[in-house]
């Protein structure tokens, strides 16, 4: 199995320079290794970084909403303040010590100014990039503790919300800017659910976006911990990504130890349930695969509690 969506700081708390250091990184592989995770990819969020920022922060600027504009402002002068420089010659320090790690980034969509994101972040030797919707335009309908951006639903509807994010996608995958979809129906997260109609045509978007542009799909634990609780993606459309041959990762989207290769045996479940018999691993932007029978076989029965965990009541 693989955790490739790890970060090092929760949201309200600002990065911590310490926790860049080989030892430090040492500790979250210890714990993936303990967890059957053979390899971790750090994707810490593009907007935490100082060099980051230089290149998006005129993006907000035209957003006419005030509240939200000066939200945007506000996320962008509490989160971006890490040397990225620092952070990539870390992770670098961390393989060269051998330890089960690849460098990566979490990066959001930026209409408009995603070549000019693809050009700073080629400069530096990345082994994945992670693209994820969490914004439509400026408003993060993703921040389920936030009251100002929770009303923002109510005013923009359910149905528009989801095909809004399904034509974020497919805009975002056709940048060619990242390899690999975050958490792909995000948009469930706070269960406002669309018309199953919508639902199906969004899922099919998605599944599109991601067969032409040639990017793998993450199955992702997150969203266990969310007002959704359950997998990213669906049931329908992670079988939706088997039957068209786009390839999956294996994630947790930890932020901070705390939740390092979360679920991961129902994770291996949920990917043999699907179809899938391999993960997709990264080195430079080029992917290759990765067995999931193997370590998947070794979790199917939880050393914890001896469950079996292809039982139904583990899969949602
Ligand atoms: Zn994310
Ligand atoms: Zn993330």
């Amino acid at each position: 199995m693989l955790d490739y969506h790890v970060h090092l700081w929760p949201h309200p708390q600002l990065a911590d320079e310490t926790d860049l250091a080989v030892e430090r990184l040492a500790e979250y592989c210890e714990q993936a290794l303990a967890a059957g995770v053979t390899e971790i990819a750090l994707t810490e969020h593009y907007h935490r970084f100082t060099k980051g920022r230089e290149v998006v922060e005129a993006w907000w600027a035209t957003e006419p909403n005030e509240e939200l504009r000066a939200y945007m402002a506000h996320y962008f002068d509490h989160h971006a303040t890490v040397d990225l420089d620092r952070y990539v010659e870390t992770v670098i320090a961390a393989k060269k010590a051998g330890l089960p790690i690849v460098a990566g980034l979490e990066v959001d969509y930026y209409p408009g100014l995603m070549d000019k994101v693809g050009t700073l972040l080629d400069g530096y030797p990345f082994d994945l990039l992670l693209g994820s919707i969490h914004w439509l335009g400026t408003w993060m309908f993703d921040l389920v503790g936030s009251p100002v951006q929770m009303s923002e639903w109510d005013v923009r509807g359910t149905d528009p919300t989801w095909l809004a994010y399904g034509e974020a996608i497919e805009e975002l995958a056709a940048t060619g800017t990242c390899d690999v979809l975050a958490h792909p129906d995000l948009v469930k997260v706070t269960r406002r659910m669309a018309d199953p109609g919508i639902v199906t045509e969004v899922e099919e978007r998605i599944c599109e976006a991601a067969v032409s542009s040639g990017m793998a799909a993450e199955l992702s634990s997150a969203g266990f911990r969310k007002p959704v609780g359950a997998a990213y993606p669906s049931s329908s459309l992670l079988e939706r990504f088997f039957s068209r041959g786009v390839p999956i990762t294996t994630a947790s989207d930890t932020h901070g130890l705390s939740h390092i290769a979360d679920r991961s045996p129902e994770l291996g479940a949920l990917a043999s349930r699907a179809g899938y018999s391999s993960l997709r691993a990264f080195r430079r932007r080029e992917g290759h695969d990765v067995p999931l029978g193997e370590a998947n076989a070794r979790h199917l029965r939880s050393a914890d509690t001896g469950a079996d965990l292809t039982d139904s009541k583990y899969v949602p």
